[in-house]
């Protein structure tokens, strides 16, 4: 039996983040080896594991890479701290102002998109 070239995708700190890679990988169709959890593939050959490896067959390698980059691309999505419309300072992760209510507009800092209009 032969067997395929293998490659470290990746490394998380917490079997929380491995799984969910895990899951992503393995919900596009991509063989996923995680090394490092207790019960994997490769058996907790490591004496207190501070780091999982995400593991996948070589020639899925880019495809992973791709879908991996992907998913921090949304986690990366989150709020900064904005000033409102109605002058209040909205702390970050707040899509809502505390003070009128206005939804977070994301394209308000960076006014200089209309800069063709003229
Ligand atoms: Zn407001």
């Amino acid at each position: 039996m032969e067997e395929q070239p293998m490659a470290r995708l990746m490394v998380t700190e917490t079997e929380v983040d491995a799984g969910f890679y895990k899951a992503a990988l393995e919900g596009s169709g991509i063989t996923v080896f995680v090394n490092g959890m207790e019960g994997s593939a490769f058996g907790a050959a490591l004496d207190g594991p501070s780091e999982i490896e995400i593991i996948v067959y070589r020639k899925d390698l880019e495809a992973s890479q791709a879908i991996i980059a992907e998913l921090e691309e949304e986690t990366e999505d989150e709020i900064p701290a904005w000033n409102c419309s109605c002058g209040a300072e909205v702390d970050e992760g707040f899509g809502v102002c505390w003070s009128c209510g206005g939804e977070y507009d994301a394209g308000a800092e960076s006014s200089n998109s209309d800069s063709t209009s003229s």
